[in-house]
């Protein structure tokens, strides 16, 4: 069921990534942030590529092994107390014990990306939160994650987070935390077939 989930959403994630389609799950572990799947993807890139253009430098996207680690981090935190189930309060909860990742910033998306902001601010803190670090907005804008923030040095393990993040939004259900896809219908939105609820998929029918 985990490892399902696990690859419910990094296959569609991972799609434009060369290696993608040598992703396995070996097996879903214990550990202290809960069920961890263990996942191997032995052909994936694992450096950001970088081409130079015209005196700049083209930043390829967060190498898949940095986002999959994202994920089976995020999975576990869902999976930690049992079947996920979502407080009420579940913003004031996040916003309270990662404060020095989210400094009071309210959460203006739903429930169901409360375990993507939670893995990431825990992998933040275990790296040490850069100096300066500090979230200026958490929200959802046209179906994803929108990170904003402040820091005083350019970080690129930050910026892969915060990108890995986003990019995960878009494969998980913003209501409930399952795998999930951008529909639209009236909104553009990531949710699940059950929240999705009759929506038209984005560029499909
Ligand atoms: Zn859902």
């Amino acid at each position: 069921m985990i490892a399902d989930e696990f690859l419910a959403i990094a296959t569609p994630a991972l799609r434009h990534h060369r290696g993608a389609d040598s992703v396995t799950v070996s097996a879903v572990e214990p550990s202290p942030h809960g069920p961890l799947v263990r996942w191997h993807g032995p052909l994936l890139a694992t450096e950001r590529e970088r081409t130079p253009k015209g005196g700049a430098t083209c930043v390829g996207p967060v190498p898949g092994p940095f986002i999959l680690d994202v994920l089976a981090r995020t999975i576990s935190l869902r999976w930690r107390d049992g079947a996920p189930r979502c407080p009420k309060d579940w913003a004031e909860r996040l916003g309270r014990r990662h404060r020095e990742v989210f400094r009071d910033s309210p959460f203006e998306c739903g429930a169901g990306w409360r375990w993507l902001w939670e893995g990431a601010a825990e992998l933040m803190k275990e790296r040490g939160v850069p100096p300066g670090f500090r979230t200026t907005q958490a929200k959802e804008k046209f179906g994803t994650i929108r990170w904003y923030y402040d820091c005083s040095d350019d970080y690129e393990y930050t910026q892969s987070l915060v990108d890995s993040v986003e990019h995960l939004s878009a494969f998980i259900c913003e209501e409930c935390g399952k795998p999930g896809r951008i529909w639209q219908g009236g909104w553009i939105r990531c949710l699940c077939p059950e929240h999705a609820n009759g929506r038209k998929i984005a560029g499909g029918g």
